[in-house]
Order: C-alpha cells, then sequence, then structure tokens
C-alpha cells in the first residue's frame, strides 16, 4: 500500500478565473490528438488548418498550444478569459492538481503565490487528486526540489 500523501486531508482549490495560469511565464498547453480533433472542430477549421495556426511542435514530439509573444495563450482572451472554455485541454482542466504541483507542500504553495484560487473554495479529497494529478494532462515531468 502506498503511503498516504502529504495532502491526505484533501486541499482547496476554487477557480477565480483570474487567468494567470494561461498568462505570464513561457509554457507548454499540451494537446492530445482527441484535444486538436475537438478544437479544429471548434473553430471550424480542417485538423490541419487548426494545427498550423496555433499549435507548436515541442522537442519531445508533443503537440503544444502556441502562446502570443507576450507568453500569453494563443487563446486567452484579457476580456473574456478562455475562448474555448468548453473545449480546454485537458492540463487545463486539470490545474492545479499536477503531479508537478502536488508534489510537495513547497511546490504547491509556490503556485498558490500566483493562483489566487489556491487553497480556497472547496476542499477536494486527496484520492481524487491523486487520480487527477496521474493523468493531468502535462508532460508528468517532476521538478526540481
Ligand atoms: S486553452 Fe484556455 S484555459 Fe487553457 S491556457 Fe489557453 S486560455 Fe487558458
Amino acid at each position: 500500500m502506498s503511503p498516504s500523501p502529504w495532502y491526505h486531508d484533501g486541499l482547496r482549490f476554487e477557480c477565480q478565473r483570474s487567468g494567470h495560469c494561461c498568462t505570464g511565464e513561457p509554457g507548454t498547453v499540451r494537446l492530445t490528438a482527441a484535444e486538436v480533433r475537438a478544437l479544429a472542430a471548434r473553430l471550424g477549421l480542417k485538423r490541419e488548418a487548426f494545427t498550423a495556426m496555433y499549435t507548436r511542435r515541442l522537442p519531445s514530439g508533443a503537440i503544444s498550444l502556441r502562446e502570443r509573444p507576450n507568453h500569453d495563450c494563443v487563446f486567452f482572451d484579457a476580456a473574456l478569459g478562455c475562448e474555448v472554455y468548453m473545449q480546454r485541454p485537458r492540463q487545463c482542466r486539470t490545474w492545479p492538481f499536477w503531479r508537478a504541483l502536488v508534489h510537495s507542500p513547497k511546490h504547491w504553495e509556490e503556485a498558490a503565490r500566483t493562483c489566487p484560487g489556491i487553497n480556497r473554495g472547496p476542499l477536494h479529497a486527496a484520492e481524487s487528486i491523486r487520480r487527477t494529478s496521474e493523468e493531468d494532462g502535462t508532460s508528468g515531468e517532476l521538478p526540481d526540489d
């Protein structure tokens, strides 16, 4: 049996629509093939056109959404928020219960400094957090301690 995680009593999170996880530092938003198809359909584009306009290939071979020159996500609108919210990728849906963030209290609290939704709102159960973090849509790489 695996040991109890540090967040065994659960963690609080409620999105405040700050947009901080869609802007700021350079980053990646990975897309599965199914997510590419869903977003292309949402925008009325063929998959190839969507891929050329809105995505970039990472050195690993994975596909990521493009960023604007200021590093905002290509789908982030300052007034409206996410322009594809209902079709947003899994990586966006699982924030902040990413493996890299729930790895330790230190990484969780670091994320809380820029995300106003962390540590407020409803309590999410440890088991649900664990399951989400195991399929968070990110690369799954753990940060250096
Ligand atoms: S797809 Fe939407 S939710 Fe995800 S980073 Fe871009 S703007 Fe934010």
